[in-house]
């Protein structure tokens, strides 16, 4: 069961290529299981325990079920994630003619990738591409995935830099542009991104407006390690939550809460756009369901006040081979449990009061937890869990599954763990 459902982890990363692809997932994940779709422009008429989701930007998605309870007394209860994870993105007029045939493609960093595991990969081409639609505020959005390796980012030979494995700057406008081609005949500069767009779109290159491009690594993730307890795939951050919150919110029954996973965008580049977790997306979205169950303002007020947030994102295992960057004691291993994410400077949200609800509810299901603190000589990560709180004033835990290589672009995850979390969720939704 572990493995079948880390395997079915793995399926879902390598499809979801981009955050829209991820979202384009989750949709027929939701579909699939009995979940209305319904808009941000039109008119909501929700009912008790039916189940609903809506997209912003086609990037950030939000599922809920609606409780059968009284939702002032029960609150709602939310999982967060997000959907977006570390790449390149392709700039406009995107083509580097170099000398002696070779045509790169400009890309700018997406966030933070661990850059040099870009090198030597296979790599493709995904995102969105808008083509003229019926009047100029309605584009036609079309999802691409070229899927074949057309890109990759050669290493410098050792040879000419004997340096190399001492640690080697790059410059992402120098070193880690990608080749798309060799090209024979005179170089036609605007031509040929748009030229493959058109024939992957089957459409005139002149109906293409805009496009919101991103590289990705085109080789399959897997299972390793001797007892196959490993999850080898990029993008676990933050993929492998969305996964297990999806799966929890689906197969969960309990009907007393409201619950809620909300897929932000643009976590990796500070949550400051309107599909992220710094937007009013997820208090709108709760006002609008309180509102569609009649409730007063004062009412939905203490609603919030009965409800409860996981931010789920992935936490640090102690690396077997840097074993001093961890904490002391606070050093989440892999397959040992969820990790909670503690923060004296509150870059977490955790605090004992929401520590302990989790503990308990991992308790109830035979889930072991583990704690993650930063050595305190050392600044850490964030995440969306206290951006969304100063939007959204809910009581709320920071928790993830410990990994190795956050941000490179092939992680190292537990399949354990994977189940283990999405049991708690499955629990979480049910009580
Ligand atoms: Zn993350």
């Amino acid at each position: 069961m572990e493995r079948k459902f880390a395997k079915d982890l793995i399926h879902f990363i390598d499809e979801s290529v981009t955050a829209f692809h991820a979202v384009e997932q989750v949709k027929s994940l939701l579909d699939d299981n009995g979940f209305e779709r319904i808009d941000l422009k039109d008119e909501w008429k929700l009912k008790k325990t039916g189940k609903y989701y809506t997209t912003k930007n086609n990037s950030a998605l939000i599922a809920f079920i609606i409780g059968e309870e009284d939702l002032t007394q029960n609150g709602f209860r939310l999982i967060g994630a997000h959907t977006d994870s570390p790449t390149f993105r392709i700039k406009p007029e995107a083509e580097i003619d170099i000398l002696n045939n070779y045509l790169k493609i400009n890309t700018e960093v997406y966030g933070g990738p661990i850059l040099n595991t870009w090198f030597d990969r296979p790599l493709s081409i995904a995102g969105r591409v808008m083509v003229k639609g019926e009047n100029p505020f309605n584009p036609e959005e079309h999802l691409i995935d070229f899927t074949k390796p057309i890109l990759t980012i050669p290493n410098l030979a050792i040879h000419m830099n004997r340096e190399v494995n001492k640690g080697v700057e790059i410059n992402p406008q120098e070193h880690s542009l990608p080749i798309l081609s060799m090209i024979e005949e005179e170089f036609e500069s605007e031509n040929y991104l748009l030229k493959i767009i058109s024939k992957e779109l089957d459409i005139q290159i002149e109906e293409i407006l805009d496009f919101d491009l991103f590289l990705y690594g085109t080789e399959k993730g897997e299972l390793v390690g001797l007892n196959e307890e490993f999850i080898s795939v990029g993008k676990l951050d933050d993929l492998a939550m969305i996964h297990a919150g999806i799966h929890g919110l689906i197969d969960s029954e309990g009907r007393n809460s409201t619950n809620v996973v909300v897929l932000f965008d643009h976590e990796e580049v500070g949550s400051s756009t309107k599909q992220a977790a710094g937007s009013p997306l997820l208090k709108n979205i709760l006002k609008r369901i309180s509102t569609n169950l009649e409730l007063t303002e004062e009412e939905y007020f203490r609603a919030l006040e009965n409800s409860f947030m996981i931010s789920a994102d992935m936490a640090h295992a102690v690396h077997p081979n840097y074993v001093e960057k961890s904490d002391p004691n606070n050093r989440p291993i892999i397959n040992k449990g969820p990790t909670i994410k503690i923060a004296a400077n509150q870059a977490y949200t955790t605090d004992s009061y929401s520590s302990s609800v989790y503990e308990e509810i991992c308790r109830n299901v035979n889930v072991p937890v583990q704690k993650f603190t930063n050595r305190s000589d050392a600044r850490g990560g964030s995440t969306i869990g206290p951006i969304s709180s100063s939007q959204i004033n809910i009581a709320s835990i920071d928790i993830g599954n410990p990994i190795l290589a956050m941000h490179s672009i092939r992680e190292l995850g537990g399949v354990k763990d994977h189940f283990n979390i999405y049991k708690s969720f499955v629990e979480y939704f049910n009580i």
